[in-house]
C-alpha cells in the first residue's frame, strides 16, 4: 500500500503540463514559459548553422533551432539516412536537456528538397508561376514536404512569395512573377508544404499536420522583390500604397492559409533595413495581419541593419529584436549574440515581455507540428527522396512551364519537332548539364556542379530517349562551321542560357546569354532548321537574335526532370505556357511591368504560343 501511494505520489509529481498532448496548445505554452529561465528563452530564439550544433553546444545553450545554410550537408551525397541520424543526434541534445525542448531543423527547399542528393529538383519558381496552376503547386508543396521529411527536417524556408519587378536582381527566378496575382495564387504550396488549415481556425494562427509535413515559411517580408535595378538586398523606393498593393499580398494569403513563419528581408523600404521596421514586423505583420506563428531573421540579417554589417553589434541586436523578430539566425556568432541580449534584457533595454512573446510563438509552432511528441525522425519516409511520383510530378511542371516565344519562320509552324527525323544535332553546354538546367540553390548554394551534381535527366538524354530508334542524335556543345556543313541535319536544338546563380552573385545589368550562345545561335541557326531553348532564371536579351531563330522556347530553370523538354518539343504534349514575366527588348526598358504606362516588350507578360500534342498512328 505505502508502495502504490508512493508511485501514484511520483506519477503526480512529474506530470508536466506542457508534455500532455491533451491539454490546450496555449496551456501548454504558458505552463513550459513559467518554467523557463532567461537564458533558455534567449536560446530559443537562436538559430545556428549545422556545422556547429554540436551536442554540448546545443545543450550549453538550450539552442532552438539549426539550420543548413546553402549546401551545407552532413556529408557529399549523404543519403536520407545520414541525414535523418545527423538530425536525430542534435535532437536528442536538445531533448535531454531540463525542460527537453526540442529544436526545430530548417533548410532551404526552395524548388524541391535542393540540398539533398537524389531529391526531386523542380522547376524554380519562375517556371512555376507560368502556369499558374495552384492544385500542381499544391502538389509540389506536398511531394517536397515528403522528400524534406524523408531526411528528417521539418522545416523549409519556402515558399518565396517576391514579387519581382526586375529581372536585374539575382533572385529573380525565386519569384513566380511580376504581377503579385500570380505570386498569391502560388501561396497554394503553402497548404502543400503544410496541410490544409481546418475550417474553424482562427486568423494567423501557425497550423502544420503532422509527421508528413513540413512548417512553411514566406519569405522576405517584404518588398525584397522591388529593389532599385534590381540589386539584391537594397532599397525599395516605393509609397506605401504601392508596397501594400504589390509587395504585400501574397502575405495575405500566406497568413490566411495558416503559414507557420515569415522571413525578413535584407532590403530596405524607403531606406529602412526591414530587420529594423518595427511598424511593419510588429505593427503590420503581427498586429493588423495578427500572424502568430514566428517571425524569423534573414542569415546574419541583423547584422546588416548597420552598414557596414555587423558595424555596432549591440545596436543590431536591439534593433532586430524589438522589431519583432523572434528567431535569429545567427548562423555562427551566436554567443556574441546571446551575450549582447542577455545584457541587454537585464538592464531593461529589451523588455522581457518581448522575449516571452517571441518565445511563446516559436513555441506555439513546435506545439502545433506535433514536435513535444515526435522529435526524432524514424527511416518510415525515406522512400519517398527522389520517387518515382514525385519526378512525373516534376516532369508535368516542366511541360506546362515552358512558354513558347515563336514558331516558325513562314506561318510553317516547327514545332513539335517529328520523332522521326534522320539526324538532329543538339547543341550548346546547357543542353547536357544538370547544374546548368537546375540553377542556383541545387546541391550548393550557387548550384555549380555538372551531371554528377545529382540524379536527373538532361535535356540531351531526354531528346535521345524520345526520339525513334532510327533518328539519330548528334551532340556538339560548340560545333564549327565545317562540322555543320559536313553532316546532314534536319533540325537543331540549341540550348543556351545563363550559367547557375544564387544570391549575390546573380545580379546582372546586361542580361546577356553565356558565350558562346550568340555566336553559336548565329551559326547554327543560320544553316539548320533551328529550334532554341533558354535555360535562365529571367528574361534575357534575344532580340538581336530573333530573326535567325525558327523556334524559340523559354525554358527557365527546369529542374532534374529534363524529359518535360522533350516531352513537348517532340509533342507527346502541347506548349501552354504563359509568360508570367514581361519579355524586354533592350535592358534600357528596365524596370518594365505589365500595366506600366511606356509598355512596349519583345513579348507582353501572357505571351505564350501553343501546340497540340502529336496524335501518333499505332
Ligand atoms: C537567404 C534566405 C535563406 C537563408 C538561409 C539567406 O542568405 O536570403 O533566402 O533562406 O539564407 O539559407
Amino acid at each position: 500500500f505505502l508502495l502504490l501511494c508512493c508511485l501514484a505520489a511520483g506519477t503526480e509529481a512529474t506530470y508536466l503540463k506542457y508534455k500532455d498532448p491533451k491539454q490546450p496548445v496555449g496551456a501548454r505554452i504558458k505552463d513550459l514559459l513559467s518554467r523557463m529561465t532567461l537564458e533558455e528563452k534567449i536560446g530559443q530564439m537562436v538559430q545556428i548553422e549545422r556545422s556547429v550544433a554540436t551536442p554540448d553546444v546545443m545543450k550549453k545553450y538550450f539552442i532552438g533551432s539549426v539550420l543548413s545554410g546553402g549546401g551545407s550537408v552532413p556529408a557529399p551525397k549523404a543519403s536520407a539516412e545520414t541525414w535523418i541520424n545527423a538530425v536525430n543526434e542534435i535532437q536528442k541534445a536538445s531533448l535531454s536537456t531540463r525542460l527537453g525542448i526540442p529544436m526545430i531543423y530548417g533548410i532551404d527547399a526552395v524548388h524541391g528538397h535542393n540540398n539533398v542528393y537524389n531529391a526531386t529538383i523542380f522547376p524554380h519558381n519562375v517556371g512555376l508561376g507560368v502556369t499558374r496552376d495552384p492544385a500542381l503547386i499544391k502538389k509540389i508543396g506536398e511531394a517536397t514536404a515528403l522528400e524534406v521529411r524523408a531526411t528528417g527536417i521539418p522545416y523549409a524556408f519556402a515558399p518565396c512569395i517576391a514579387v519581382c519587378r526586375d529581372p536585374r536582381w539575382g533572385r529573380c527566378y525565386e519569384s513566380y512573377s511580376e504581377d503579385h496575382k500570380i505570386v498569391q495564387l502560388m501561396t497554394e504550396i503553402i497548404p502543400g508544404l503544410q496541410g490544409d488549415l481546418p475550417a474553424n481556425s482562427h486568423k494567423g494562427v501557425p497550423f502544420v499536420a503532422g509527421k508528413q509535413k513540413v512548417a512553411a515559411c514566406a519569405k522576405h517580408f517584404v518588398g525584397d522583390g522591388g529593389t532599385t535595378k534590381g540589386i539584391d538586398e537594397n532599397n525599395t523606393l516605393i509609397d506605401q500604397n504601392g508596397l501594400l498593393s504589390i509587395h504585400m499580398p501574397a502575405y495575405y494569403n500566406s497568413i490566411s492559409k495558416g503559414v507557420a513563419t515569415v522571413m525578413v528581408s535584407y532590403s530596405s523600404w524607403n531606406g529602412k533595413r526591414m530587420h529594423a521596421n518595427r511598424d511593419l514586423v510588429t505593427g503590420f505583420l503581427k498586429g493588423k495581419l495578427k500572424f502568430r506563428g514566428f517571425v524569423i531573421s534573414d542569415w546574419q540579417g541583423i547584422d546588416r541593419i548597420t552598414s557596414p554589417p555587423h558595424a555596432n553589434y549591440s545596436y543590431s541586436v536591439e534593433a532586430g529584436v524589438s522589431a519583432g523578430i523572434d528567431m535569429i539566425m545567427v548562423p555562427y556568432n551566436f554567443t556574441e549574440f546571446i551575450d549582447d541580449l542577455t545584457y541587454q534584457v537585464k538592464n531593461n533595454i529589451i523588455p522581457l515581455s518581448r522575449i516571452d512573446d517571441a518565445v511563446k510563438r516559436i513555441l506555439r509552432v513546435k506545439f502545433v507540428m506535433g514536435l513535444f511528441e515526435n522529435a526524432l525522425a524514424d527511416f518510415s519516409l525515406v522512400n519517398q527522396l527522389g520517387n518515382k511520383e514525385h519526378r512525373e510530378l516534376a516532369r508535368e511542371a516542366v511541360r506546362k512551364s515552358l512558354v513558347l516565344l515563336k514558331n516558325g519562320k513562314y506561318a510553317e509552324p516547327l514545332l513539335p519537332l517529328p520523332k522521326k527525323a534522320a539526324k538532329i544535332l543538339v547543341a550548346g553546354a546547357h543542353a547536357d548539364n544538370l547544374g546548368y538546367q537546375c540553377g542556383g540553390w541545387t546541391i550548393t548554394w550557387q548550384g555549380l556542379g555538372g551531371n554528377d551534381l545529382t540524379v536527373g535527366t538532361t535535356i540531351l538524354k531526354a531528346i535521345k530517349g524520345t526520339v525513334d530508334p532510327t533518328t539519330q542524335v548528334v551532340y556538339d556543345q560548340n560545333p564549327d562551321a565545317n562540322f555543320l556543313k559536313s553532316n546532314k541535319f534536319s533540325y537543331a536544338v540549341v540550348v543556351v542560357g545563363e550559367p547557375p546563380y544564387a544570391e549575390m552573385y546573380g545580379d546582372s545589368s546586361n542580361l546577356t546569354i553565356s558565350e558562346p550562345g550568340p555566336s553559336l545561335i548565329n551559326n547554327v541557326c543560320g544553316a539548320i532548321k533551328c529550334v532554341v531553348v533558354v535555360i535562365s532564371g529571367r528574361p534575357v536579351v534575344i532580340q538581336p537574335y530573333l530573326a535567325k531563330i525558327d523556334a524559340l522556347v523559354a525554358a527557365w530553370l527546369p529542374g532534374t526532370e529534363g524529359q518535360g523538354v522533350a516531352d513537348v518539343l517532340f509533342g507527346d504534349h502541347g506548349f501552354t505556357g504563359k509568360l508570367a514575366r514581361t519579355w524586354f527588348k533592350t535592358v534600357n526598358q528596365l524596370p518594365m511591368n505589365v500595366g506600366d504606362r511606356h509598355y512596349d516588350p519583345l513579348f507582353p507578360f501572357g505571351f505564350g504560343l501553343t501546340t497540340k500534342p502529336t496524335i501518333t498512328k499505332e
